[in-house]
């Protein structure tokens, strides 16, 4: 049955009734830590930004964590709702998302064993593998002073003016811990049998339910695959959740992988709503029990027609999204008014949100440099002043984001780019496996690009004297970078210059590659090509939901305890030597949060990883290298195909003819300094620069 007719998306902006209340549509913003919650300081500029999603048609918000008490912190000092005067403060959160016709609801988050601090608490003593600090283990008096802070902050949030809260129960946190024997090894009455163990999770439910009386939300994380060995079994998640139900929780929100987990679970390579079947298969027990309890589903969502199919064939009854919604406030208008292709995609990067709130700073968003930033003087759109003629060379990353700022603003923007599309590296990017999301930031941009009137050129390389007879007041060179060559001996050999490849030969000329290769430089690119390499063409298993939940070893909860079998990776397409002249990791410098995807990934196509080598020639049999100072172990790694991925030099060839006839000109991106670049830094400096000019 279609429950809204007319509409794009009808399952997804069909209203939920909740019996006291009702939510607009079943988009939920899914809980994310941005750094806004820890510090009082920052709340005019959460308030911002809850009121910006809210404004964009959001049913329902859930703030980033918020711990009950000290022992519960994330990290020192994190965000806590423990008193009165606390609650007062979140008024101008609550006050704006309603303001803006939303709801909203403060997310309980209580850490235990993963509390980065000296005070965490656990069911037992036992150190988790992401944490430097061994928890404390609670007696039977600890316990319940947790679970009289969990109800006093579910009473403070209704004080603030909150909507409900969620009681977040997954993720490997505190709750989860006490389920599991993997962290709970208690012979009281929290630990051994199940009944036991689920006993702090229902006790949390029911007295946090009888504190805040029926007419207010109370949502359950619930860890439905817990991608941990030892993790809950299917029969044991059903239980707690029936139970949970019958405790009093209005939603059941999905929970997805322990963090200490070693399988991805939110990365661009984990499929579109790779992980919406569990979901389903849980709704399906509760439905044949008579439980109506709505069920939220999670991971990977990114796009109104994904949220619509898995609503449609009764997956869940809500959607949660998270990335996205920092990616786009404006997305669920977008979706009900039929501009889907408006949409700023999250393409699941990770390296402006996850990535920040693990080095302790404020989260934002690689796509939308704006996210979390929203009282930020310099991201107040705002209109030319006078309208110029500016000129912008280069449409990759960083061009296009100035020029389509530019442009808003009512700028005339003149759009110049060498290749026959828009993108500029992204659209290297986008070949990688895994990186197929990347041709989202594309189609977003190509679109922006006709309704904000910039004159596009494509297939122009547009010189210094045209650009100067164009009589701009300002030239914007976005030119990007250009591949490092490598000085290694042999590699200018005329008879062996045809094995010897750079990345973009072999990406975007996808010039012929021989079976054996030896990829020099492990930066972001080596690592991309070696991916690349590796799976045979067509196959990149992210495409393949059945493949990518082999390849990293993930089961039916009923067949396998917390949905973890051994892994069953695709046979290599080549056999792959991955080298760097530093010693140690190799992929150090990756991102945070998915550095250990890619080096897992490579691992599992048998790619070898080799540092602290030296290049010492390139000889008709393939690389002969040394390692460490004395240049010792000599070894020739034979292979067919050398690529070369040591880096970019910036390409700027036109500034200085245009500064010479004193030409307005200024430089982003690539162009500007190609070390340690990549999109975040090429977006981010051409929206700032759009912005002021
Ligand atoms: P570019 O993207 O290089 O764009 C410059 C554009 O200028 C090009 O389109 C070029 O044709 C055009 N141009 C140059 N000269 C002229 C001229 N005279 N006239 C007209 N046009 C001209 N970054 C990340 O953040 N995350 C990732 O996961 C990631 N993965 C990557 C994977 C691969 C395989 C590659 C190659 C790159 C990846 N990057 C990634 C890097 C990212 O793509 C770059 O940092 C980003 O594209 C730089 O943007 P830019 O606009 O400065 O330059
Ligand atoms: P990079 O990260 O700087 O890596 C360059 C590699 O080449 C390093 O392994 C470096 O290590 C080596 N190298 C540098 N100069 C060399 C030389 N003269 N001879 C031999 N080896 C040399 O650059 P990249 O891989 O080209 O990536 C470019 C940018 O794109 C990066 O800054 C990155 O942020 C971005 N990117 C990001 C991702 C992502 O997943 N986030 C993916 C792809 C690209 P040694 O000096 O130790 O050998
Ligand atoms: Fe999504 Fe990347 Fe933006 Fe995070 S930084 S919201 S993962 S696009």
């Amino acid at each position: 049955m279609n429950p809204n007719p007319g509409s794009h998306f009808p399952h997804l902006l069909a209203p939920l009734d909740l019996g006291f209340t009702t939510l607009a549509n079943r988009v939920l913003m899914g809980s994310m830590h941005t750094g806004l919650e820890d510090g009082s300081k920052h709340f005019p500029a959460m308030a911002a930004f809850f009121a910006e999603r809210a404004r964009g048609g959001v049913g329902l918000i859930v703030t980033g964590g918020f711990a009950p008490n000290i022992e519960g912190w994330a990290k020192p000092f994190a965000g806590t709702l423990s008193t009165s005067a606390g609650a007062r403060r979140h008024k101008l959160v609550t006050d704006a998302v309603h303001a803006e016709g939303s709801k909203i609801a403060l997310q309980i988050l209580h850490t235990g064993r993963y509390g980065y601090h000296p005070l965490c608490v656990a069911p037992s003593r036992i150190q988790s593998p992401i944490s430097p600090f061994t928890p404390w283990a609670l007696s039977a008096h600890g316990i319940e002073r947790q679970i009289r802070a969990f109800v006093r902050c579910a009473k403070l949030a209704r004080e603030a003016g909150y909507d409900g809260v969620e009681v977040m129960g997954s993720e490997g946190y505190f709750i989860n811990q006490f389920l599991v024997t993997h962290t709970n090894h208690r012979t009281d009455e929290w630990g051994g049998a199940y009944e036991n163990r689920m006993r702090l999770a229902l006790e949390i439910v029911s007295r946090v339910r009888e504190a805040v009386g029926v007419d207010f939300i109370v949502i359950y994380r619930l860890s439905m695959i817990d991608l941990i060995p030892d993790g809950s079994s299917w029969p044991e998640v059903v239980q707690l959740a029936k139970a949970v139900a019958g405790a009093g929780a209005t939603l059941i929100n999905t929970g997805i992988g322990w963090h200490e987990a070693r399988i991805p679970t939110i990365a661009t390579s984990v499929p579109r709503a790779a992980f919406a079947w569990v979901t389903k298969k849980m709704r399906a027990e509760l439905r044949a029990a008579g439980i109506t309890v709505p069920l939220i589903t999670s991971n990977r969502i990114n796009m109104p027609e994904v949220a619509e199919q898995v609503l449609a064939d009764g997956s869940a009854d809500m959607v949660s999204m998270a990335r996205p919604l920092l990616a786009d406030a404006e997305f669920v208008n977008k979706a009900r008014a039929g501009r889907r292709d408006e949409i700023n995609t999250c393409i699941a990067c990770n390296q402006a949100c996850l990535d920040h709130t693990f080095r302790a700073e404020l989260a934002t968003c690689l796509v939308n440099p704006r996210a979390g930033r929203e009282t930020q003087e310099v991201f107040q759109a705002r209109p030319a002043g006078r309208k110029k003629r500016i000129a912008v060379v280069g449409a990759g990353p960083a061009g296009l984001a100035a020029a389509t700022v530019l442009a808003e603003r009512g700028h005339e923007v003149h759009l110049f780019e060498a290749a026959a599309q828009i993108g500029g590296q992204f659209n290297l990017a986008k070949l990688i496996p895994g990186k197929e999301e990347f041709a989202e930031t594309l189609r977003y941009f190509g679109r922006r690009i006709t309704s904000s009137g910039v004159r596009l050129r494509l297939g122009t390389r547009i010189s210094a004297h045209d650009l100067i007879a164009l009589g701009c007041d300002d030239v914007v060179l976005a030119t990007g970078v250009v591949p490092r060559h490598a000085a290694i001996p042999g590699a200018d050999d005329a008879l062996l210059r045809e094995r010897i490849l750079s990345y973009v030969d072999v990406l975007l000329h996808a010039k012929p590659v021989g079976e054996r290769v030896a990829i020099i430089g492990a930066g972001g690119i080596g690592f991309d090509v070696a991916e690349y390499l590796a799976t045979r063409p067509g196959e990149s298993p992210t495409m393949n939901l059945h493949e990518w939940l082999a390849e990293w070893g993930v089961a039916d909860p009923s067949q396998a305890r917390g949905g973890v079998v051994r892994a069953r990776p695709a046979a290599p397409a080549r056999h792959i030597t991955l080298l760097q002249r530093k010693a140690g990791k190799l992929g150090k410098g990756l991102g945070k949060t998915t550095g250990w995807i890619h080096r897992a990934a490579l691992q599992m196509k048998q790619v070898e990883m080799l540092g602290g080598v030296n290049y010492e020639r390139i000889t008709p049999q393939g690389l002969y290298i040394t390692y460490g100072d004395k240049r010792s172990d000599g070894q020739l790694i034979e292979c067919d195909s050398i690529v070369i991925c040591v880096g970019q030099e910036p390409q700027r060839e036109l500034l200085d003819p245009l500064r010479l006839a004193n030409q307005s000109t200024h430089l982003i991106g690539g162009a500007d300094l190609a070390t340690e670049l990549d999109a975040k830094r090429a977006i981010d400096q051409g929206t700032r620069l759009a912005l002021r000019l």
